[in-house]
């Protein structure tokens, strides 16, 4: 809707009433002149008419010729000389002389207003229009007495268009004055106007400050006391709102800074399922874009039944709710999650707040626990079922003494193997609370040394199959490394190397430098991934029956054997590879392995350079 600015609205009130005052005092002024002029007329035309009088009562008024050319030459030249019309009318009416017109052809006046009024010794007066002349006239009439009586009645006249000519440059003055007063006025008016409006204008800035968030403008507090009041009213209400805002966004901001650096994954929702917040944690854990999701329905943004149920349940709960969410993957990933209702003062819910933590690891370790347990609870179960069963047969008797001695050799290669397994076992565990600790001790040594010394440990065994062991190995080759522990990892590959090739075949074991990438999933030691980087690798190659390829992921892992039965039978505990990997990842390494079933494997230890 077009709304006018104040400052024209009060000054186009105040022309309004400045023209209707001007109108009111022109029309006032011009029937007061009037009136007054009116009166000056008629008491000037009052004058004459009494001096006339006189004039005219020395004359005959006798209704003869002569008499009455004579008054008519008379009022002839007096109405010349006063410039008025003169006329001298007999008792009868009858027109004696007129100073203007021929009394011959003037009707008889008797009934004119003034003429009776004359007759009937009062002076008369009248305005009307001349049925003679034909325009608008003033009239005074006065008796002429002779000896007392009533002799006849002069009467004096003037146009009124003579005396409208004064009236109205008397009002063309009032107007032109008026004008002045009038433009002045406006002048005055306007520049009132805009002092009125000119702090409502600073105000209305103001306010448009305030409302585009700029609460630092400042109003002025001057102007009437109201509007001071107002000015600084606003002021104070700015300086307040600012305070707030200031204080909300330093807690909004508070909070953002919370909930970005939590691990946790937290999402508030409304009552309405719809996310208000979510934080990074929980963006990255769902794949989601935080802000994009935020405004959305819960369930559009993030597809999971189970945390839905869990917002449902918080939202009309009074207390914690947990409950546990599953991400499909890959990778699977476990949530354990607790809900609470964000309730207002009377209890209404406005929402509810979940927080999600990732127990992924906590569960695959729980299931590598069981897993450990039940493998050595299996692993060691048969040797001392075997051990016990033998015991029992001797505690018997009646065994032959040959049979006793097989026996007691079968028992003891048990108590062997027992021993292998929670050697290992402690091995194991030695080398991953060492690594945790970061306790391994390395020192520089030439890898020649340890190679050799590992080489010469399994010789017995090489030689006892006819296998032939075969070193290449640079003999200047340094390294930091605890020497035992890649002694022993390299016995370990050597030894199973042995024992899963057949007779007569050759082992190498070779150590070379070589540019290498870190693969993604083997990011350590703050090495990133993809930047190539020197490092030392040795390689144990055998000819035997190799792995097939859907086992290779898992030989690392403990316990782990691709044939179970020939394992044991070779003496293997399963562990032999976990601790080659633990080995290496004590030295900031890793390990790989390659393999052809038939042709033969090659087990890596990849060491850092550096
Ligand atoms: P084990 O004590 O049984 O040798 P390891 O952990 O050393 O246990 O090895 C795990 C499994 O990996 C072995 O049981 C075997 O099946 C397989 N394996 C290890 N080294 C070789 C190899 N050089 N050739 C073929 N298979 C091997």
């Amino acid at each position: 809707m077009f709304r006018r600015r104040l400052a024209w609205q009060i000054y186009g009130s105040f022309l309004a009433l400045l023209a209707l005052s001007l109108l009111a005092t022109e029309w006032h002024a011009s029937s007061s002149l009037r009136e007054s002029h009116d009166q000056w007329v008629f008491d000037d035309l009052q004058a004459r008419a009494d001096l006339l009088v006189s004039e005219f009562a020395a004359l005959s008024l006798d209704a003869d010729n002569t008499s009455r050319a004579a008054v008519d030459a008379r009022c002839k030249l007096l109405g010349l000389a006063r410039l008025t019309r003169v006329t001298v009318i007999a008792l009868d009416g009858a027109v004696l002389g007129d100073s203007d017109s021929d009394p011959q052809t003037m009707e008889n006046h008797r009934d004119r207003s003034e003429i009776v009024e004359a007759m009937s010794g009062q002076p008369g007066r009248a305005q009307r229009p001349s049925p003679t002349l034909g325009k608008m006239m003033y009239y005074v009439a006065a008796p002429v007495r002779r000896d007392g009586r009533i002799a006849a009645v002069v009467r004096v006249s003037r146009a009124q268009a003579a005396v409208e000519g004064e009236v109205l440059v008397l009002r063309g003055r009032i107007i032109a004055g008026g004008l002045v007063v009038a433009l002045v006025a406006a002048a005055a008016a306007w520049w009132i106007s805009l002092r009125i409006s000119r702090p409502l204008v600073l105000m209305r800035k103001a306010a448009e400050c305030f409302a585009r968030g700029d609460l630092g403008c400042k109003l002025p507090a001057s102007g009437a006391e109201e509007l001071s009041a107002l000015s600084a009213a606003m002021n104070d209400m700015a300086r307040q709102l600012d305070e707030r805002i200031r204080a909300i966004t330093h807690q909004r901001n508070e909070i953002e800074a919370v909930l970005a650096s939590m691990m946790e994954a937290v999402i508030a929702v409304d009552s309405q399922e719809r996310i208000l917040r979510m934080n990074r944690a929980a963006g990255a854990l769902f794949g989601v874009d935080t802000r994009a999701a935020e405004g959305r329905i819960l369930q559009e943004a993030i597809r999971s039944p189970e945390l839905q149920k869990l917002v449902t349940r918080a939202l009309e709960s009074q207390t914690l709710v947990e409950g546990d969410v599953a991400i499909e993957g890959p990778p699977l990933r476990f949530l354990q999650a607790h809900g609470s209702r964000l309730s207002d003062v009377e209890g209404l819910a406005l929402g509810a707040v979940i927080v999600l933590n990732d127990v992924t690891r906590l569960r695959r370790l729980e299931t590598v626990r069981r897993d450990f347990v039940a493998n050595v609870s299996h692993e060691l179960r048969t040797p001392i079922t075997s051990i016990k069963g033998f015991l029992e047969t001797l505690r018997g008797g009646a065994v032959e003494p040959e049979t006793a001695k097989r026996f007691l050799d079968i028992a003891v290669k048990h108590a062997e193997r027992l021993n292998a397994i929670i050697e290992d076992l402690l091995a194991l565990s030695r080398l991953e609370q060492d690594n945790a600790k970061q306790e391994i001790a390395l020192d520089r040594a030439k890898l020649r040394e340890a190679v050799d010394s590992a080489v010469l440990v399994c010789q017995g065994q090489a030689a006892a199959k006819g296998i032939v062991v075969e070193v290449d190995c640079p003999p200047d080759v340094e390294l930091c490394i605890n020497r035992p522990l890649i002694e022993q990892a390299l016995v370990n590959l050597i030894d199973n190397a042995i024992k899963f090739s057949e007779p007569a075949k050759t082992v190498r074991v070779e150590v070379s430098v070589a540019q290498a990438f870190v693969p993604a999933d083997e990011k350590q030691h703050g090495r990133q991934e993809g930047l190539p980087h020197q490092e030392v690798v040795l390689a144990v190659r055998d000819q035997g029956w190799g792995i097939p390829e859907d086992h290779l992921a898992r030989v690392f892992e403990r316990f782990y054997r691709v044939d179970k039965a020939r394992s044991r039978k070779a003496g293997g505990t399963g562990l032999g590879l976990a601790i080659v990997k633990h080995i290496a990842q004590a030295h900031g390494g890793r390990v790989s392995v390659e393999s052809t079933v038939g042709k033969g494997s090659v087990f890596r230890i990849h060491l850092p350079a550096s």
